[in-house]
């Protein structure tokens, strides 16, 4: 969320940026709602005090014996009660319109945030780790997965149905071990562990701001009024909301949770193999930090090193990219995906995604800080993946494969698979 100040002090930024974002907005009805909302305000207190005065004479009435101005002023009174339940309705449904525009309006962007309408036009920024040459024809990790019983697809849509599998033997241990992984390598550099809960209120999607807009794409619990996350960034910045921080040192949190997502427009994209699933898990990296920009720009570079060191360890060639507007989403002012290259893709796909949302979630959730002067300030949030499973299983297995059809290991995770090399026949 904006501070509505802010929007009226630049009603043009604002606008421009919703079309950017493509996202459905009139900054001119906002404010229009606002102005209105403010008349009445004044108007509903004015009625109130003119009550409370005339309320308050007729004791001094009653004392001096003035029965006939007595019933005047009652009348008055009941006057002013009448057009009070009015103006109050009006302006309850005002305030109403004026709540569900906020939640629409999107956040500014950075001023190195290119200007695209989708993915396509994201700019790459660096790219790290030689491609691999085969010279052999290689399989995808569908059919490496096959091969050595490491997910199963057919029996996941028969149980579960569409985009769903199970994941077996080796690729139940390296889904956990990647996961681990994030987990010790976060640790060591300072993030607080949350196993948090995937079922929230409502309440806890908008402030994130996942709702409105994200509604289609999230599983809802209904008679239980919960909601499945989609990512642990959801509970993580919620675990501060309605409360007053301490970030003299920015908070850093790490989420290990299964996310759920609907994948709603997705029908006929990336149905074969473990791109583009329902369920899966993250590590998440969240953290509030004073809203000062050139910290929490130093925490983006933070967040974002922290994906890149891992996909470091896993020994896979990767490239970051500069988010676009038209694919920023509607919160963040600055983005960076990380992209790993896929062999059976052909290209490189979206691993990890770090973003800078300054105020918009802070706001929406209250989450404040007391700065040097005593005053209250809403946080800095930023998230970024650390480690999506079992997507990240496709880089992993995809890049390390042998012409013999053996699968390298890499270092980083072989303490956690019982010292394993490499997957081979028999291993
Ligand atoms: P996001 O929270 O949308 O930035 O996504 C973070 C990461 O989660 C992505 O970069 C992917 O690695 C992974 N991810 C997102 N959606 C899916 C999905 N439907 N299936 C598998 N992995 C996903």
């Amino acid at each position: 969320m904006l501070d509505i100040r802010f929007i009226r002090e630049n009603p043009d930024v604002v606008q421009t940026v919703a079309q950017q974002k493509g996202i459905a907005v009139s900054i001119a009805e906002l404010l229009e709602v606002d102005a209105k909302r403010r008349a009445l305000l004044q108007d509903v207190e004015g009625l109130r005090k003119q009550r409370n005065e005339l309320s308050q004479r007729i004791p001094r009435l009653a004392k001096e014996g003035k029965k006939d101005e007595i019933e005047k002023t009652k009348e008055d009174v009941r006057g002013i009660n009448a057009s009070l339940t009015e103006q109050e309705a009006v302006l309850q449904d005002v305030e109403t319109r004026f709540g569900e525009l906020m939640l629409l309006v999107p956040n500014i962007i950075s001023p190195d945030t290119p200007i695209g309408e989708s993915d396509e036009e994201n700019v790459e920024v660096r790219r790290v780790g030689e491609l691999p040459q085969f010279d052999f024809e290689i399989q995808d990790h569908v059919t490496l997965g096959e091969t050595y019983d490491l997910f199963d697809f057919p029996r996941g849509a028969k149980v579960a149905g569409t985009r769903q599998y199970y994941m077996k033997g080796i690729g139940l241990y390296l889904h956990r071990a990647v996961q681990q992984l994030a987990i010790d390598v976060l640790t060591e550099r300072g993030f607080t562990v949350l196993d948090v809960p995937v079922m929230v209120r409502e309440e806890m999607m908008t402030n994130t701001g996942f709702f409105p807009l994200g509604r289609e794409q999230t599983y809802e619990l209904g008679r239980d009024n919960a909601w499945l996350v989609g990512t642990s960034e959801v509970p993580l910045v919620s675990y501060y909301s309605g409360e007053v921080v301490d970030v003299t040192e920015p908070i850093r949190m790490a989420g290990v949770s299964n996310c759920f997502r609907r994948e709603a427009g997705a029908a006929g994209r990336d149905t074969r193999g473990l791109y583009r699933v329902h369920q899966f898990a993250k590590v998440e990296q969240v953290v509030l930090c004073k809203n000062d920009p050139a910290v929490s720009e130093a925490m983006l570079q933070e967040i974002t090193k922290n994906a890149e060191d891992l996909l470091q360890l896993l020994e896979v060639p990767y490239r970051v990219v500069a988010v676009c507007t038209g694919d920023i989403g509607q919160g963040v002012y600055k983005k960076y995906d990380i992209e790993t290259w896929m062999p059976s893709r052909e290209n490189f796909g979206e691993t990890q995604s770090a973003s800078n949302l300054l105020e918009f979630q802070a706001r929406r959730s209250n989450i404040r800080y007391r700065d040097e002067n005593g005053h209250l300030q809403y946080c800095h949030t930023l998230n970024n993946t650390a480690v999506a499973t079992p997507r990240i299983l496709i880089p992993l297995l995809e890049n390390h494969q042998r012409a013999d059809g053996s699968i390298y290991i890499p270092k980083a995770l072989r303490k956690y698979l019982n010292g394993l090399e490499e997957i081979k026949p028999g291993a």
